[in-house]
């Protein structure tokens, strides 16, 4: 991991941000778009304007060398990376802080710790990498509580075995993306997940939200790869066995994969991981239009052809992120083994896209058996994928709204799921900021539809950017209920997205999660208000 100090408000490390130039290139680029003038950007937060609340509580003399009250860990574990947390955090408001920081090193400092939040009525908030964008970590856990206490599982980082045979590694929660690909390449190992969040994101976080990684189909989301599982729980220790499959009753790993730190804190797990690849095979086309692009994507995805990558972007999204001119829509196909060429994989998928009205990129050359993901429409859209997180706080220092919104729908369903949900918020963004734009691409694609990934941006006001931005969430969250859409495929539901998450899921499971809790977590002090309403 990156040994630089983290922002405490924001994304990435202190110094990295965008040049000078390119905040003015990306002012310009909203004052024309949205007929504004005199953008100007409020400086990031600095430590000594924040004023945090005075902590509420102190740690038994056992706990304390664990825990800080400094202000820098207090307010670097107040938020998340969503569009509010970095609203709030240029507002410098950081009143939910969390009381105290721990940073255990062992499974035992968690035992004690969760021991002593039960007994002390303190919400215990787990923490990895901070990424959540759907205020995961946020310590708002209502009344109830004595204080809060963000655990940061960044010094329980460790490889703990690597077994060769079964091509399984045993790695602690806290370690983050750069550390866990470290540690695997000397043995031609890879787990192969690649959030953007990557670099500032754990393997207990991913864990715990289902995140969705590098791959656009088949091993979407970070569950396949979990071969077993360890949880503290306020109630004990759950471990799982390590199984390359089992159909005894319901999986026990599954019920912690997506638990989001309600029910007990994932210390480590084993994790099934694969050779690197040494084949690889890219390819860049455009088509006239989104919905033909869908259709490729479709045709792709039901041949059974499993790309690791498929991403179509709509002529918006492509010109926003630098890709193409903004009148066509882009694919980005990748294919890649550690044990076979591709041609004939490649070969196929192109032959679905041209069906469908696809032109590759470079048509005439070989472009088809070499690795392309790094040049051309594909080299663009990964350059503008790694910056776009600086590029989104920049907007909102500017008063942006500036946020993005995940769905999956099934294939028949999606194109008058798409069309109503750009008419809608078309309509919605002219009602609350008078104007802003959406563009939409897939990020994951399955033979049963895709995934479809939202982004808006629309002119804000500073000082009403939360409420802005909070009616197009709800204006967003209600269509894609409305229209059969899921709130989140795999951000994580939060504290954001629980209102609808609740809606969405059936009322005789919402029951099961809750007796689960007060069966694991009695005193309901594990992360309150995620998944299961506050039970104190
Ligand atoms: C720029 C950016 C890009 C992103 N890209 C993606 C993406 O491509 N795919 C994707 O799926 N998500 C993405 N996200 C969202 C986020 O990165 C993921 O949800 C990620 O899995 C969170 O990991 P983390 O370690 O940062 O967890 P945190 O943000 O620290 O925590 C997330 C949730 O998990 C819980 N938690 C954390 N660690 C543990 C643990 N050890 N045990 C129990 N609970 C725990 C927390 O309490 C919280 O509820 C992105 C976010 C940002 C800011």
């Amino acid at each position: 991991m990156d040994k630089r100090r983290r922002k405490f408000w924001g994304w990435g490390v202190e110094e990295a941000d965008l040049t000078p130039e390119e905040q003015k290139r990306w002012v310009k680029r909203m004052e024309s778009q949205f007929d504004l003038s005199g953008l100007e950007l409020t400086p990031p937060p600095k430590l000594e304007e924040i004023e945090l609340p005075q902590p509420r509580i102190t740690p038994p003399d056992t706990l304390s060398d664990l825990c800080s009250s400094a202000p820098y860990d207090r307010a670097g574990h107040t938020y998340g990376k969503g569009f509010p947390d970095v609203v709030r955090a240029y507002e410098r408001d950081f009143s939910v802080a969390p009381d105290l920081v721990a940073f255990p090193g062992t499974e035992q400092d968690i035992v004690n710790l969760l021991d002593w939040c039960s007994s002390a009525g303190v919400a215990a908030i787990p923490y990895g990498g901070g990424s959540s964008v759907v205020k995961g970590t946020e310590p708002d856990v209502g009344e109830g509580f004595k204080g809060t206490l963000s655990i940061d599982m960044k010094n329980i980082d460790k490889v703990l075995e690597i077994d060769e045979t079964s091509r399984a590694a045993h790695m602690q929660a806290g370690i983050y993306g750069p550390a866990l690909e470290g540690a695997l390449k000397p043995h031609g190992l890879t787990l192969r997940h690649f959030p953007q969040s990557f670099e500032f994101s754990t393997l207990g976080g991913w864990i715990a939200t289902r995140s969705g990684g590098h791959y656009a189909t088949l091993y979407t989301h970070i569950d396949e790869f979990v071969e077993s599982l360890r949880v503290i729980t306020p109630s004990g220790t759950v471990g799982t066995l390590r199984l390359p499959g089992s159909g005894a009753g319901p999986s026990p790993d599954r019920f912690f994969i997506g638990s989001e730190g309600a029910m007990g804190i994932i210390t480590s797990a084993w994790m099934r991981v694969q050779d690197r690849p040494t084949f690889r095979a890219n390819a860049a086309l455009t088509f006239p239009d989104f919905l033909v692009a869908s259709e490729a994507v479709r045709a792709v995805s039901q041949a059974g052809l499993y790309p690791a990558n498929i991403r179509i972007l709509d002529a918006g999204e492509a010109y926003f992120n630098g890709v193409a001119e903004g009148d066509e829509a882009v694919m980005v196909l990748g294919f890649e083994s550690a044990d076979h060429p591709l041609d004939a994989w490649v070969s196929r998928a192109l032959e679905c896209c041209r069906d469908h009205g696809g032109t590759l990129e470079g048509e005439g050359g070989d472009s088809k058996t070499e690795s392309r993901h790094r040049q051309g429409m594909a080299g663009a859209w990964r350059d503008s994928f790694i910056r776009m997180p600086y590029v989104w706080e920049a907007l909102v220092a500017m008063g942006m709204i500036t946020e993005t919104f995940e769905t999956a729908i099934t294939w028949e369903r999606f194109p008058e799921f798409h069309e109503t949900v750009i008419g809608e918020m078309t309509e919605v963004m002219e009602e609350v900021c008078g104007g802003g734009f959406i563009s939409c691409r897939f990020t994951y694609a399955y033979p049963d539809g895709p995934v479809p990934y939202y982004s808006i941006t629309a002119p804000g006001k500073k000082g009403s950017q939360l409420e802005m931005g909070g009616e197009i969430k709800k204006a967003i969250s209600e269509l894609f209920l409305r229209l059969g859409g899921t709130i989140t495929h795999h951000h994580g539901v939060g504290r954001y997205h629980h209102e609808w998450y609740k809606k969405q899921r059936p009322d005789g499971f919402g029951k099961v999660l809750e007796e689960a809790k007060r069966v694991l977590d009695p005193a309901g002090i594990m992360n309150p208000g995620v998944l299961i309403d506050p039970q104190r």
